[in-house]
């Protein structure tokens, strides 16, 4: 069978990254999660102090671009995807609201897009693969086998962001996090680099009102209906 690929765009915190899990475990291929490449460019800005409450020196981002090695490994027992960073396991980390606050801006930056999408790219030649993100159907693989784009209400997605990090005993408040999700939509829907947009061959799925179970399923479907699986 040949290989294919699966990609999954959509606003933040709409559960992009559970339901492709869930596809990568249950069809057996490999699982991208693009946001993640995009955080650990963001981490290591900040750690680096190119990005700091009074500063943003994008020049030095750029710069660096070439020091900056992000490996994923994925434990299919579990389903667990872990994000390296330079060797580091920085999984935890790069899901803070630190980083959360000033990815976008990085995203935005076109050389930063560049290297990452040429990594993403490498990542489907090999093999059949799931991948999330923003620009996965637009500009990463523009003839994927299959689009979706994915959006739910701001507050839904907001409820999601904040229980998912409240299980994982980071102390956040529920304003922070809506705010975080609404300027994040913001800057990523009208950046001038691959700003998110639904690709015109993309099939909508609006999750606010369906459970994970429907949502699962009504992609099977649609891997069915053009005889993908
Ligand atoms: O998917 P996640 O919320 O982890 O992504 C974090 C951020 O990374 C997004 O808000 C967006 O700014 C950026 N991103 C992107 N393109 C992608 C994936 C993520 O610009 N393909």
């Amino acid at each position: 069978m040949k290989n294919y690929i699966i990609a999954i765009d959509g606003f933040s915190s709409c559960g992009k990254s559970t339901v492709a899990k869930d596809l990568a475990k249950k069809l057996a291929i490999a699982y991208v999660d693009t946001g993640a490449m995009y955080r650990s460019v963001t981490l290591y800005a900040l750690k680096h102090g190119f990005i700091t409450d009074c500063k943003f020196d994008e020049q030095a981002i750029i710069s660096s671009l070439n020091d900056i090695d992000i490996t994923f490994t994925y434990e299919a027992s579990t389903g667990t995807n872990t994000t390296f960073l330079n060797g580091q396991n920085v999984e935890k980390e790069i899901r803070g609201i630190q980083v959360s606050q000033n990815v976008s801006k990085v995203s935005a930056i076109q050389a930063v897009r560049a290297k990452l999408v040429d990594y993403q790219r490498n990542m489907g030649q090999k093999t059949s693969l799931v991948m999330d993100g923003r620009d996965i159907g637009t500009v990463v693989f523009p003839n994927a086998d299959l689009k979706i784009f994915m959006t739910a209400r701001d507050e839904v997605r907001a409820q999601r962001r904040y229980d998912e990090m409240k299980q994982k005993g980071e102390t956040v408040d529920f304003e922070t996090i809506l705010t975080n999700v609404k300027e994040r939509d913001l800057i990523d829907t009208t950046r001038k680099e691959s700003p998110l947009r639904k690709a015109d061959d993309a099939v909508l799925l609006d999750n606010s009102d369906i459970t994970k179970e429907e949502q699962f399923d009504f992609i099977i479907n649609e891997l069915k209906k053009r005889h993908i699986i």
